[in-house]
């Protein structure tokens, strides 16, 4: 199984990772990736980036170090409907939108207020990735996420940091929700959640997960950059006005 692209990395905006978008891109090379998301925490995490951060994404180049660099968010969901910590007119300037349950920025709490603030989620049209939905710490009705993700074509994440590093009691929840997935054909990506640049592209336990659930090749978004570009908004990807084809797959223009 080749991954072609990490599309949930952190940079030190987010205040509590330690490396920088050339560091991370650079790492995503030499693991033969052909591109990266930078998806630094949106701004209710203590240290997280001010809005302003996510406005200014576009003056960085589409390509760093020979691979595609994807201008995204980790978008907190901040309240039991659904709400995100990012005003709608940054999220729109963005070209992929995660969208996660962390304990800084909402409470735990029942696994139907849980579950409500996911489909609130779910249901905002800017939101493509729901992350790390394994977490032990939010109890989920994982049926009724996975039923709504293929209702409103979201892309749910198999995230190797909950696998290996953080979030621990994850596991038994991934497989149970990845064989969801294969169930009702929810396309899935498998990402490193890096903090550091030496963990881009360190994505193994998720792959095993994929392997054991059954996952058909063909729900895995980031086996294939034209499937990745397929997911990002059209600002990113680049869709000529001539022809109607995407033509800024690999990265190069
Ligand atoms: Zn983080
Ligand atoms: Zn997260």
């Amino acid at each position: 199984m080749r991954i072609v692209a990490d599309l949930h990395t952190h940079t030190i905006a987010s205040g509590h990772a330690y490396s920088t978008i050339q560091e991370n891109a650079r790492a995503g090379r030499e693991k033969g990736l052909q591109a990266i998301a930078v998806t630094d925490h949106g701004p209710s995490m203590p240290h997280a980036p001010e809005p302003f951060y996510f406005g200014n994404l576009h003056t960085i180049p589409d390509v760093i170090e020979g691979v595609r660099v994807i201008k995204g968010v980790e978008a907190n969901i901040t309240g039991p409907s659904g709400t995100l910590d990012l005003p709608e007119r940054y999220l729109e300037r963005l070209e992929l939108v995660l969208a996660g349950l962390h304990a800084e920025s909402i409470r735990p709490s029942s696994v139907e207020e849980n579950t409500s603030a996911i489909l609130g989620a779910v249901r905002h049209p800017l939101v493509k990735i729901l992350v790390h939905l394994g977490n032990p710490q939010f109890p989920l009705d994982y049926e009724a996420v996975v039923r709504a993700a293929a209702q409103f074509g979201k892309v749910i994440e198999i995230n190797n940091s909950s696998l290996v590093r953080s979030r621990q009691g994850s596991k038994a929840n991934c497989l149970a929700i990845a064989r969801l997935c294969r169930r009702h054909g929810v396309p899935v990506v498998l990402s490193s959640d890096a903090h550091f640049s030496g963990h881009v592209g360190e994505l193994d336990e998720a792959v095993r997960t994929a392997a054991e659930a059954g996952l058909e090749p063909e729900l895995i978004i980031n086996l294939s950059m034209e499937r990745v570009v397929g997911i990002l908004r059209t600002s990113g990807a680049r869709v000529s006005a001539r022809d109607g084809r995407v033509r800024d797959c690999a990265g190069s223009e």
